[in-house]
């Protein structure tokens, strides 16, 4: 199958493929070559009243359904995506740059919240509550919150839509969304499985556009947009909360983390090292739950340094579609310029690197994975979120110490650490302040799980039973006279 099957070059709007109304196109780049893979609509804020308004008409036949009727045609979807998944791994590769195994886990990952909301759609269970009054009952219904906007990043072009789309579209929503500039052909196909499912027009548009801030402002603030749904940087997170503010948007924000990922004297040291490999190189570095910084403590730490560099060493760059390639391209100049400030200004501190700390000659976006020993405690790699192969590791004396080091940053999306003493791991557990904890595991994404951060990495929770949520509001209502 090739990628020509599910590329798509218009938007979607409607149930129709439309130019953008000032019939302006963008092209879209591999990020890994440089090469133009093809140009699609640009859309302007005219362009996302317009999906809007379709959304609206949308809402009420589409949340009229009943759940099953709803989890049938999201089923469809879900088949269809999965008969596709080669081509769509191809396309998310080709856009993105992750090595092609890595694409299509994305692609099965992205299907599975679509089969889970699918199913949770007949769950969005009410309730009858003891009542206060001998004469009435209590009851609890969830509806449909209304039309939602999302907006995505173009770290997992294919699952953070899916991630957005299914549980809005199981809860009887309609959506709008405005993919990532970089990467929105993934966006695309996956508007055009849903139309081979026959999800009805106007209850999924994709507003593909060059023009983020101008579109997104009509997402943002829009009366008719019940919610917005959005994953990015926490500076843009900023921005949507306050575009909110006037219409008191409802809100998901999955916004950067700074994970640490902590190491004790007596963990699995090996098991420790495999976890970081995965938790830090994955997609380049460029996910929000990656390891940023990595505490281990000084009887192992230097053990840990020596046996975790080795394996680095055997990590090959290079272009997706290239056997046995684990790290593709950043994503694009200003990806690889942050990197290489953020290496610099730890090597000025005093850090060394045991790997890396350079650019690639396999193109202008590649970066070879480094690892950073000694690092100074006030370097910006240690308060910045890195997005890229780079791994600053720091020595650390105790529990206590590990804590307050993992626990100093503004963010709290994920936390990682390694401990074989059943006191200590519940201990840390509770001790990180974030939303997600992995303990002896490097890699926690998973449909059943809810995903989301506290503190300045978000609000709301995606994927699991409590997902759909987000996309629900809860009426209640006292039936009196009985
Ligand atoms: P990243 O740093 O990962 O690129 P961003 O937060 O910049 O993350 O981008 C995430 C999404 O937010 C993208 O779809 C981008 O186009 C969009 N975006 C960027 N600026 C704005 C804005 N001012 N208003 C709404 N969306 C925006």
């Amino acid at each position: 199958m090739s990628i020509k099957t599910v590329l798509k070059q218009h938007a979607f709007i409607n149930g129709e493929w439309v130019e953008g109304s000032g019939g302006d196109r963008f092209e879209i780049t591999n990020p890994a070559t440089g090469e133009v893979i093809t140009s699609i609509s640009d859309c302007s804020a005219q362009d996302a009243q317009q999906a809007i308004a379709a959304a609206k008409a949308a809402f009420k036949p589409w949340a009229a359904k009943t759940a099953k009727e709803r989890c049938q045609i999201m089923r469809r979807w879900f088949d269809i995506v999965i008969e596709h998944e080669q081509a769509l791994a191809e396309l998310l590769s080709t856009e993105q740059g992750k090595p092609l195994a890595e694409a299509l886990g994305e692609i099965r990952y992205g299907a599975a919240y679509i089969e889970w909301f699918a199913e949770e759609a007949r769950r969005a269970y009410g309730d009858i509550v003891p009542t206060h009054k001998g004469d009435a009952r209590i009851l609890v219904m969830k509806q449909p919150v209304g039309v939602v906007a999302a907006i995505t990043p173009w770290n997992f072009p294919n699952a953070m839509i899916s991630r957005k789309a299914a549980p809005a579209l199981a809860a009887g929503c309609p959506i709008v969304i405005k993919p990532a500039e970089d990467t929105p052909l993934s966006a695309l196909a996956l508007a055009y499985m849903a139309e081979l499912a026959g999800i009805p027009k106007g209850v999924i548009n994709i507003v593909t556009t060059s023009k983020a801030q101008e579109v997104g402002e009509v997402l943002t603030t829009h009366a008719d947009v019940a919610k917005v749904s959005f994953t990015g940087s926490t500076e843009v997170g900023r921005i949507i909360m306050r575009n909110g503010a006037d219409t008191i948007k409802k809100l998901s924000l999955e916004l950067g983390g700074n994970a640490p990922f902590i190491v004790f004297d007596d963990a699995d040291v090996d098991r420790a090292v495999d976890g970081a490999l995965m938790s830090k190189y994955r997609n380049s570095g460029q996910t929000c739950v990656c390891a940023n910084r990595l505490y281990v403590q000084a009887g192992i730490y230097d053990e840990f340094v020596e046996k975790f560099s080795a394996k680095v060493a055997e990590l090959k760059v290079g272009n997706a579609f290239e056997d046995d390639v684990v790290l593709g391209p950043l994503i694009n100049t200003d990806a690889v310029a942050k990197v290489e400030e953020l290496v610099g200004d730890a090597l000025d501190k005093g850090a060394s690197a045991t790997i890396g700390a350079s650019k690639s000659d396999k193109g202008e976006l590649f970066y070879n994975p480094t690892i950073l020993r000694d690092v100074s405690r006030d370097a910006r790699v240690l308060r910045e979120e890195i997005f890229g192969p780079v791994a600053p590791v720091i020595k650390f004396e105790d529990e206590a110490d590990a804590i307050a080091l993992a626990n100093d940053s503004e963010f709290g999306l994920a936390g990682y650490f390694y401990s074989k003493d059943i006191g200590r791991v519940w201990r840390v557990a509770e001790a990180l302040e974030c939303g997600i904890v992995g303990v002896n595991e490097g890699v926690t994404s998973a449909v059943e799980a809810p995903f989301g951060g506290i503190k300045q990495s978000g609000l709301g929770r995606e994927g699991s039973h409590y997902g759909l949520d987000d996309y629900l509001e809860l009426k209640y209502v006292l039936m009196g006279g009985l």
